[in-house]
């Protein structure tokens, strides 16, 4: 069983300097996300599952339509693979009403409509449910398990700055590689952009993303675009 973890802006000084072992697996380092004029979550995950730069494509959707692209598992990796479970995925398997409901959480929060505690409480609540599935499927029978979390974004957006709390975030997410690790398998993780502080908030970084395997793929610096190869050659 392959396993792909998908982190929505996990930023790499973060998880280095919660010192995230799991995470960083055997080999990690930086992606190179400098070909996207923007560092735009649904155009980096579209790119990363089809191996090719969709800005244009996704772009001209419109930015209101642009979360509604979705690509066929023929255009992926993802066919490959016979018997896959993948959760949650933008640009394939992406949950419309629950990123709604959080992007709908954004605008209250910096209108001043909701608390931060109102903020985070669905994203959290949602997280751990993901988190649960992901984890009891580890335990069945696929050839591939890609699942993504994205609280790392979510909350980032309105706490990055906090390092108390993005620390629980990181150290939830580096518990959940390590139950993975411990199936040993062929697991890359991967982020499509870090993240910066603004202030108290935080703002997807431009320049790069986060990598890592359990295995050797002499990978460096990696465009995002380039894993499809390498999950081709080297996870089938
Ligand atoms: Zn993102």
């Amino acid at each position: 069983m392959a396993i792909i973890i998908g982190i929505d802006a996990l930023e790499p000084t973060y998880v280095e300097e919660f010192n995230c072992r799991n995470l960083m697996q055997k080999h990690f380092g930086r992606t190179d996300i400098s070909d996207f004029s923007e560092p735009r979550t649904i155009v980096l995950w579209s790119s990363f599952l089809a191996g090719k730069n969709l800005e244009k494509e996704v772009l001209a959707l419109g930015d209101k339509d642009m979360w509604h692209f979705s690509l066929k598992a023929e255009q992926t990796f993802l066919s490959k693979f016979g018997k896959r479970r993948v959760v949650d995925v933008p640009g394939f398997a992406y949950s419309r009403e629950q990123h709604l409901l959080e992007r709908n959480q954004l605008k209250k929060f910096f209108n001043n409509e909701i608390s931060i505690e109102e903020f985070d409480k669905p994203v959290l609540e949602y997280h751990q449910k993901i988190k649960e599935r992901f984890l009891e499927d580890l335990d069945g029978n696929f050839d591939l398990l890609f699942y993504y979390f994205n609280a790392a974004d979510v909350i980032g957006h309105v706490s990055f700055a906090n390092k108390a709390k993005m620390g629980l975030i990181y150290k939830d997410l580096d518990e959940l590689a390590g139950r993975a690790a411990g199936k040993g398998q062929k697991m890359l993780i991967v982020s499509d952009h870090g993240m910066q502080a603004v202030g108290r908030f935080g703002d997807h970084c431009p320049d790069y993303g986060f990598w890592s395997t359990s295995f050797e793929a002499d990978l460096r610096h990696p465009k995002i675009t380039s894993f499809r190869s390498l999950i081709e050659k080297e996870m089938l």
